[in-house]
C-alpha cells in the first residue's frame, strides 16, 4: 500500500530489514524502497523479499552465516544506515507446555538473533553516524507481549521482554556514537504468521471474524501499519527518539473498553 503522504526521506540511505521476506519484514522492506532507501533483505527462506531488494539468505542462529550475510548486503548496498531487527518466531503454552529445547530455540531466534545481526551490523552503522551523522539507526521487532501479560505465551513474552530490554541496553550503549535504537510493540499484525495460526482452527473464518472482534478497533492491525512506525523511528524525521518502544495496537495496551 502506496500513499500520497510518503516521501522519499530515505533518498541516499542504505537499509537491511531481517525476517523482510514476509510480513511486517517485507512490508518494511517495501516501504522503505518507495521511500528511497537501497534495501536488503535477511531471511532463512528470502523468496519473498519484495521487488528490488537484495536478498540475502541466514539463519540468525547461525553466526557465520549471519556474518556473511550483512557483509555480502553491505557490499551490495555501499553501506549500511538502517537496520530493522525483525526476524522472529512465536511459541504457544504455559511454562508446562513447552520443553527446555524449545525454549532455548525460541530465545535463540527471537533474542539471539538480534544480537548477532547487531554484532555484525554495528561497524558498519558507526561509519555511517561518522560520515553521515543523523542516519544510523536500529529499530527491533518486538510486542505488547513484553509487557502485557498474555496467557498461554509465557516463551514467547519471555523472549519478547529480552527484546524489550536489550532494546534499551543497546540504545544507551550506543547514544553516544551517535547510533539510535529503539523498537515498534505490534498487538496482533494480520500477517502469514497470523493466518498459519488461524488455520490450525476447526474454522479458520470464524476465527478470524473472532480475533478482529476482539481487538478494541474491531480489526488486527495490518502489516503495513507497523511498518510505517518502523519507518518513523528509522528515519532521518525520528532523530531525537532513542529507548523508545512504539506500540502499534489498535490501543490494545491503552485501552480498557470496559468499565472497572
Ligand atoms: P512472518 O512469519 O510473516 O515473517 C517472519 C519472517 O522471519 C519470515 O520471512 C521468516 O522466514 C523469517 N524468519 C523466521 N525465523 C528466522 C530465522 N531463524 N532466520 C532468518 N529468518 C527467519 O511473521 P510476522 O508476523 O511478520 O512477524 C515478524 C516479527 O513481528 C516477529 O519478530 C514477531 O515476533 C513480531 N510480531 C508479530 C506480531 C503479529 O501479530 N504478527 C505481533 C507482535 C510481534
Amino acid at each position: 500500500m502506496s500513499t500520497a503522504l510518503e516521501g522519499r526521506d530515505f533518498a541516499g540511505m542504505a537499509a537491511l530489514v531481517t525476517g523482510g521476506a514476509s510480513g511486517i519484514g517485507a512490508a518494511t522492506a517495501a516501504l522503505l524502497l518507495r521511500r528511497g532507501a537501497r534495501v536488503a533483505v535477511l531471511d532463512r527462506d528470502p523468496a519473498g523479499a519484495p521487488p528490488g531488494t537484495v536478498p540475502v539468505t541466514a539463519d540468525v542462529t547461525d553466526a557465520d552465516a549471519v556474518g556473511t550475510a550483512v557483509a555480502t548486503a553491505v557490499d551490495a548496498l555501499g553501506g549500511l544506515d538502517v537496520l530493522v531487527g525483525n526476524a522472529g518466531i512465536g511459541a504457544v503454552g504455559t511454562v508446562e507446555d513447552n520443553a527446555d529445547a524449545e525454549w532455548r530455540h525460541v530465545l535463540d531466534v527471537n533474542v539471539l538473533g538480534l544480537v548477532r545481526t547487531a554484532r555484525a551490523a554495528l561497524p558498519h552503522l558507526r561509519r555511517s553516524a561518522a560520515d553521515r551523522p543523523g542516519r544510523a539507526s536500529i529499530t527491533h521487532t518486538c510486542s505488547i507481549a513484553a509487557t502485557a501479560g498474555l496467557p498461554q505465551r509465557a516463551l514467547y513474552s519471555a523472549s519478547k521482554g529480552a527484546v524489550l530490554s536489550l532494546t534499551l541496553a543497546m540504545a544507551a550503549d550506543h547514544v553516544r556514537e551517535g547510533i539510535r535504537v529503539n523498537c515498534v510493540n505490534p498487538g496482533t499484525a494480520d500477517t502469514p504468521w497470523v493466518g498459519r495460526l488461524l488455520d490450525r482452527a476447526p474454522d479458520p473464518a470464524a476465527e478470524r471474524a473472532a480475533l478482529n472482534a476482539r481487538q478494541p478497533t474491531g480489526r488486527m492491525v495490518t502489516a503495513d501499519e507497523v511498518a510505517a512506525a518502523i519507518a518513523h523511528l528509522a528515519s532521518p524525521a525520528a532523530s531525537g527518539i532513542t529507548g523508545t518502544a512504539l506500540a502499534v495496537d489498535g490501543g490494545m495496551q491503552g485501552l480498557r473498553l470496559r468499565p472497572v
